[in-house]
């Protein structure tokens, strides 16, 4: 496969990503794709994904879980709201996630991802030992579905992500990086993050944000690709230093905004296409 290969985040009917004619429109290869509602994970949804895609010479990178009742709002909202942390939600999200799996292998796709939550920081927090079991479990789903399990950074530290995936020994276990997020959540320098996560990351974001005045307790604000705090330069050439040569996968998510948000999209495509013809 191609270096570097530009992607966007996409979906069908759930999730923040575009539209896949938009992706068709701006001529992005490769894709992600929000996995759709409950009722639409069939094969008959699969099939027509798959009819569209391969009119537009389109290959799916990853398949993303997302669930009813999870809210961005604010990072308190987070830690209750997202992901498979949350207790009331979390055995019927792991069912989810195990459909969702069964469903990236219709199309095709020998990779799935999530946002975990928020993951106890104390290694000693009976809490973190149940996240690490259900994380066992849908690894070894996974793994019988010929997949690797990405989890998108974020909501913690490099280095209680490195510790966290060493800790569940799962070797189909890897690391969706978005440099925003670490921004956006207050979670460390995305640059220093990306240098210690190293070869565990197996697919990216390519999102940009500016710092919140106190990271950590409010909000960082994401901007449109090279105007925020990330450094698509450095950024990339992080990637190239740590030896990832997978897709680069655009996330804007103003769907509020279809037009910006395109429009967006294509600006970041030209940006890194422009970084791409620099550094490889
Ligand atoms: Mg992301």
């Amino acid at each position: 496969m191609e270096k570097w290969q530009i992607g966007v985040f996409t979906s069908v009917d759930a999730g923040l990503g575009v539209d896949l004619d938009v992706a068709n429109e701006l001529e992005i290869p490769t894709i992600q794709i929000h996995a759709p509602h409950s009722e639409n994970r069939t094969q008959s949804t699969a099939d027509e994904i798959l009819e569209r895609l391969g009119k537009y010479g389109i290959t799916v990178t990853a398949v993303f879980g997302g669930f009813d009742g999870e809210s961005y709002a604010d990072i308190p909202t987070v830690v209750k709201t997202v992901g498979l942390v949350p207790l009331q939600t979390r055995a019927t999200r792991l069912a989810e996630m195990k459909e969702i799996s069964d469903f990236a292998k219709m199309i095709g796709c020998g990779v799935i991802a999530l946002h975990l939550g928020f993951v106890p920081h104390d290694t000693d927090d009976p809490g973190y030992s149940e996240i690490i079991g259900i994380t066992q479990e849908l690894c070894r789903y996974a793994a019988a579905n010929e997949q690797a399990l990405h989890l998108e950074t974020g909501q913690e530290t490099a280095e209680s992500l490195i510790q966290f995936i060493s800790d569940t020994g799962c070797d189909n276990l890897f690391v969706n990086f978005d440099p925003a997020n670490m921004i956006l959540y207050g979670a460390g320098n995305p640059i220093e993050a990306l240098k210690l996560i190293g070869n565990k990351v197996h697919s990216v974001h390519c999102k940009d944000a500016k710092w919140a005045n106190h990271p950590g307790q409010e909000w960082g604000q994401e901007t449109r690709l090279g105007d925020g705090d990330v450094g698509m330069r450095a950024y990339l050439q992080t990637l190239k230093e740590i030896g990832y040569t997978g897709p680069l996968t655009i996330e804007r998510e103003i769907p509020q905004e279809p037009a910006r948000q395109k429009q967006e999209i294509g600006h970041a495509v030209m940006l890194l296409n422009k970084l791409k013809a620099d550094l490889l």
